[in-house]
């Protein structure tokens, strides 16, 4: 009784809380926000000056007294206050959308899209989060499960599906069957550690300082793994960009050309090694499943498998076909809604939860 007049007030969220992006899904609605994963807080009390798009803009720019955090950088709750912070905030902002009610009168449902590294004590914590953020039931789920979801793969035949999720702070790989993760691996390298590599060649090559966002800049207009084959007399096309830093020696700022060959190379380590984080959990995969997977092919999904030539470069590694997910970077949020409004998929794919 009770529920129901709560549930009339309230609307059900999905929330993918990434390392890099958090999206909230509403019921009958889609996706609503979409804002990066950062707080911006006082150092020493810790009270949450602004979330989302409006930390962002201070990243970089903070007094000495103000700190910007990305609560769940490297896969794992970073920082509990800072993700509860996130919790709370967007299931109020997805309420005052509409009508300006009471807070005491929302108690939506919600479902969580979290890594699958975060360990059992950080998801209780997540979900007291979402309880104390005013949500009637929480829910977790893993990340791979929502993702394989979202992007329309049915997790409940007996058949293996390999989805990789290359975001911001880590790489989630996991071979989903039975609606279950049978195998899975959380690389704590991914999006942010392709800006680093940029940054890195950038400054050994060159002697320029760039900053993190101009180098995931490069990475997202001309990063590339995969040199595509020319014929012999074909004129190299490929593309440039000028970038601006500090110059080591003089201190002073300097603009320079990269070139795609120049950032392939820079990138080249690291999708290497996400590339043998696949090959290590396709080596721990049961035979039947692997068979399956070289028949069924690998989704990769997450901002990552944005980078150009990246399927076929894991493609010509593993030799198993891959297959980029549509709008990689909403699959995990677009699971998550699928969860919540199909009440029969929530009760086979929930990690934790519910309150009854
Ligand atoms: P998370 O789930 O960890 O929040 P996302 O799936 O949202 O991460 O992906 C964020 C990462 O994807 C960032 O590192 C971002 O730079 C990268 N990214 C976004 N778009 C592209 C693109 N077009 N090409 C390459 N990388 C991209
Ligand atoms: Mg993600």
């Amino acid at each position: 009784m009770l529920n129901k007049f709560f549930s009339f007030f309230s609307h059900d969220v999905g929330i993918d809380l990434g390392t890099a992006n958090t999206l909230v899904w509403v019921r009958g609605k889609g996706i609503v926000i979409r804002e990066p994963s950062i707080v911006a807080m006082h150092k020493k009390t810790k009270q949450v000056i602004a979330i989302g798009t409006e930390a962002k803009k201070m990243l970089g720019k903070t007094p000495a007294n103000i700190i910007t955090v990305r609560p769940l950088r490297g896969g794992v709750i970073a920082d509990f206050d800072a993700t509860q912070a996130m919790i709370e905030h967007y299931i109020r902002e997805v309420h005052e959308v509409d009508r300006k009610l009471p807070f005491s009168f929302i108690h939506p449902k919600v479902v969580i899209g979290i890594p699958s590294a975060v360990t059992e004590v950080e998801r209780r914590a997540v979900w007291e989060a979402a309880l104390a953020a005013g949500a009637r039931e929480a829910y977790l789920i893993e990340e791979p499960m929502a993702a394989a979801i979202g992007a329309g793969v049915s997790v409940f035949q007996p058949t293996g599906v390999m989805v990789v999720d290359i975001g911001g702070g880590t790489t989630e790989i996991a071979i989903i069957s039975l609606g279950g993760i049978v195998v899975n691996k959380s690389l704590k390298l991914a999006g942010d550690d392709m800006d680093q590599a940029i940054l890195h060649y950038v400054r050994l090559r060159h002697g320029l300082l760039l900053g993190e966002k101009t180098a995931e800049d490069i990475k997202i207009k001309i990063g590339s793994a995969f040199e595509p084959k020319r014929k012999a007399k074909e004129p190299e096309n490929e593309e440039m960009a000028v970038v601006r830093g500090r110059d080591i020696e003089t201190g002073l700022p300097k603009s320079l050309r990269l070139t795609e060959v120049e950032v392939r190379e820079a990138l080249a380590p690291v999708l290497s090694q996400i590339i043998e984080g696949i090959a290590e959990v396709l080596e721990e995969a049961p035979p039947e499943l692997t068979s399956d997977i070289l028949e069924r092919g690998i989704l990769i999904t997450g901002g990552g498998a944005q980078i150009r030539g990246f399927d076929k470069l894991i493609m010509e590694r593993t030799q198993i076909p891959v297959i980029v997910a549509e709008d990689p970077l909403t699959t995990v949020v677009r699971g998550c809604g699928e969860v919540l409004e199909n009440p029969a998929l929530l009760s086979r794919v929930r990690v934790t939860g519910g309150l009854q």
